[in-house]
């Protein structure tokens, strides 16, 4: 494993890079000049450290692509709260922090945080959850969205909810890739006990096969949540140990043979 700065020196915060992050919808604009637009939708901070910030380290380092993060939540009802003696506000502030850290490592041009309320996305008004995200599609136009699929990955109500957000923001919007995250039922296996719903193999539509950079900037992503959590800046072992991948099944499309890139055979897809 490659020796990545350690997190207690604040290595990634304080540059020119955070300050430009664009933080609203309205801000978004300028990004249309990029060819390739990628916008991540999550639940909650790390959702996308897991999911997908290989993809968005590969979308940060192309100069024709441009990546945004949408993240529902701050977090802030994390059980690291009551754990620590933290009020939800605190734990938010603090999440919502490593975003900012996660942004400077995969060089995002964007990163959103309507701060809905966390643990309890399932039970808001579907237009509600939805308006961030269409906000955010109109403004900034992405030909792939990526969020948690149906399942919400693992079965958590706020995953779920985000997906059928997504969906209805979606709606009469034509000619954008809906990524959702999968797993092999063979990394679901090695994952026990911890719950992952797999993807069957023939649904998967892209396999990004994560190259030196990616899996570096996907570590330390991964890193950045798990040391604030666990309040311990070595990653476990199955942080190190997960496979430098990331599966992707496109709603409504059947790529054969699977596609390497989240942006591939765009031109192929039917019309929804
Ligand atoms: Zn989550």
């Amino acid at each position: 494993m490659r020796l990545l700065p350690p997190l207690g020196k604040r290595a990634f915060r304080g540059s020119h890079l955070v300050m430009a992050l664009l933080r609203t919808a309205d801000e978004l604009a300028p990004l249309l000049s990029k060819p390739r637009r990628l916008l991540a939708v999550f639940a909650h901070p790390d959702d996308e450290a897991y999911g997908c910030a290989g993809a968005l380290q590969r979308a940060g380092a192309d100069p024709d692509a441009a990546a945004v993060l949408l993240c529902v939540s701050r977090g802030e009802a994390s059980s690291m709260g009551p754990q620590r003696g933290l009020t939800p506000e605190q734990v938010g502030q603090l999440r919502e922090g490593r975003l900012e850290d996660v942004a400077e490592i995969v060089k995002l041009d964007g990163l959103l945080v309507p701060g809905l309320p966390d643990g309890r996305l399932a039970r808001q008004d579907l237009d509600l959850l939805a308006a961030p995200i269409r906000a955010a599609l109109e403004a900034f136009r992405p030909q792939v969205v990526v969020t948690h699929d149906a399942r919400g990955v693992n079965g958590h109500a706020d995953h779920i909810a985000v997906h059928w957000a997504v969906r209805r923001a979606l709606s009469g919007i034509d000619g954008v890739r809906l990524a959702m995250i999968a797993y092999t039922p063979e990394t679901c296996e090695a994952a026990k006990p911890r719950l992952l719903f797999p993807t069957r193999e023939e649904d998967i539509d892209a396999t990004l096969d994560l190259r030196g950079a990616e899996i570096d900037a996907k570590e330390a992503c991964l890193r950045v949540h798990e040391a604030l959590v666990t309040l311990r800046e070595e990653p476990d072992g199955d942080l190190v140990s997960r496979p430098p991948v990331e599966h992707y099944d496109f709603l409504g499309e059947r790529l054969s043979p699977r596609a390497e890139d989240l942006f591939a055979r765009l031109g192929d897809r039917p019309r929804r």
